[in-house]
Order: structure tokens, then sequence, then C-alpha cells
């Protein structure tokens, strides 16, 4: 009988990448730890109000249970934001599994609509796509308009740092993209901690450093209900089928170099990053209609309202 490598007793999974076993109760402490060690090796101390992004989904739950608590015991002001981005059939779904979620552990959430504070929804959006009014994959709206809101809400509410439940596979993926394309401007903010500048709010991702199969793990072993709905543009609006493509070559190295995913990216965060010196914001415009930083006038977000609510 395998045994757990903390205390001796019936395991209930090998991590490969561990080269141990672990019984469930010592899975969710080890997993637990992990995500903790992130955030404080790389987040400054001096933030102190904290809005953590959650979809509802598996990695963005996984967020959600194993950092909001501990951050609340530890002083920490923890607020959870959902986007309800008016997608029938999914965006109901994940509102109620972040509202159980909330209520249950007892911490605030935010619950903000895009159709109601801004009149537009990713559905509008989607049929304009489909009919090949707007020219834009469904995905990189959809993701243009979280990347704003994000920032637009924790700037206009006063919280001084934006949680993403970004994993190591997404991450992974995105590095070889940028590293491929020589995209260092979009490379150097797959940091685990960006700091604020102006009024781009700091941002932390402390479970990219988890594959997704912990989450799964995590969400498993905890009994976490998350939400099950795929998006149904899930498929028809792909932003870049080489994500795809990376995310799928990793789990084949995976199986033959267990822990390389891993290793990449400590790397490329410790040895690399740290001698990459690139000042993104000098490129950077205000809006002139929301005020937010932009490259554009008026920002990308705000066009798109623009066009929304004209068409
Ligand atoms: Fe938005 Fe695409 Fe994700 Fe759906 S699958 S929520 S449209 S980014
Ligand atoms: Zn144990
Ligand atoms: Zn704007």
């Amino acid at each position: 009988m395998a045994k757990c490598r903390v205390c001796g007793g019936k395991a209930w999974v090998y991590l490969p990448w561990t080269n141990s076993w672990f019984c469930r109760k010592h899975f969710i402490e080890y997993f637990e730890r992990k995500v903790w060690r992130t955030f404080t090796k790389y987040v400054p101390r001096k933030h102190r109000k904290i809005l953590l992004a959650v979809s509802g989904g598996k990695d963005s739950v996984s967020l959600l249970y194993s950092l909001a608590p501990r951050l609340i015991d530890n002083g920490y002001e923890a607020t959870i934001l959902y986007i309800d981005l008016g997608i029938k059939g999914y965006s109901e779904y994940g509102r109620e599994i972040v509202v159980k979620h909330t209520d249950k552990l007892g911490i605030d959430h935010i619950i903000y609509s895009l159709d109601r504070e801004h009149g537009f929804t990713i559905d509008m959006v989607a049929e304009k796509v489909l009919k090949k009014i707007l020219k834009k994959p469904i995905c990189s709206i959809c993701g243009i308009v979280k990347r704003y809101l994000y920032n637009y809400i924790a700037y206009r509410h006063g919280y001084d740092l934006i949680v993403t439940g970004h994993t190591l596979n997404d991450v992974y993926a995105y590095m070889l993209s940028d590293l491929g394309n020589g995209d260092i401007e979009d490379l150097v903010k797959l940091k685990p901690y960006i700091p604020e500048r102006n009024s781009l709010v700091a941002r932390a991702k402390p479970l990219m450093f988890n594959y997704e199969y912990e989450n799964t793990l995590y969400v498993e072993a905890r009994g976490i209900e998350y939400l099950k709905q795929t998006c149904p543009y899930k498929l028809v609006g792909k932003k870049h089928p080489l994500i795809d493509s990376y995310k799928k070559q990793l789990i084949e190295l995976e199986k033959k170099h267990p822990g390389i995913g891993l290793m990449f990216l400590r790397n490329m965060v410790d040895k690399i990053f740290p001698n990459i010196i690139y000042d993104r914001e000098d490129r950077l415009k205000k809006c002139s209609l929301c005020g937010m930083p932009s490259k554009t006038d008026p920002c990308s977000f705000c066009r798109l309202k623009q066009y929304m609510l004209k068409h």
C-alpha cells in the first residue's frame, strides 16, 4: 500500500513532480501551503485590500478556497469579484456558484453586471461577431472586457491588488507563445506579481506554480462545487489555437519529464525575468472617455462600448 509522505497513512494521490504520495488531508495542506508561499514570496506586504476575480470555474474556486480565508486570517481585506458577462446558460450558473461559496465562507463579494453597468453583454457581442460585423474572435473581445473591468472596478473601489486564478498550464502556454512571437511586452506581464503604476492596479497570480491537475484534485479532495457548464463560445471563440497546442504539448512532456513545466516557470520567474528590463508604462496614454490607461484613445473597452451602444 502506498503511504502518505507526511503521516504514513493510506495514500490518496501520487504527485509525479514531487515523487510523493499524499493522503487527502495532507494533499489539501500541501496545496494550500504552496499557494500561500507563492503569494507571500512575490506579493509585497504593503497590499491590504485585495480583489479576487472568480468566475466559478475549477481554477478560480480553488483560488477562492485556498487563498481568501487565509488572507482574512492574516488581516487582509479580501473581496470576491464576479463579472456577469451576460452569457445565457453560463453566466447565471457562475454567479450562483460564487454567491453560494462566498456566503458559505462569509467572504464579501461584488457581482458586477456588464449589461447593467455598461449596457451590453457578451451575447450581444457574439451575435455581431457571428454575423461578421465585428471582426475579432469573441474570446479576444471578452478578454479585453474582463481585463479592463478587473482594473476599472479595483481602481474605482480602492482595491490595491487584483488576484486571478491563472494556472501553471495557462502561464506556460502564454510564455512560450510570447517568446515565440518575440512579444516582450506581454511576456513580462507573466510574472507572479506586477506592481501598480498610475491607475493600473497591481496584479498577482498565486496559482501560477500549480498545475491545472492540482486544482482538479483540490476541488475533489475538498468536495467543492464548481461551474461545470462550458461557455457556449469556447469552441467558436478561440483566441489562439497555438495556446492550446502548447497546453497539449505540456501534458505530453510531463508524462516523460514530471515537473518540467514547473521548473520552466520557476526558472523564468527567478532567473530570467530579473534580467529583463522593460518599461511597459511609457507607451500608455489616458483614455479621454474613462480616464483609464490605454495604448489608444479611446481605450479598446470604450471603443467597443461606443460601438455596441450605437449599433
Ligand atoms: Fe469569454 Fe471566451 Fe471565456 Fe466564454 S470562453 S467566457 S467568451 S473568454
Ligand atoms: Zn497524510
Ligand atoms: Zn476608456
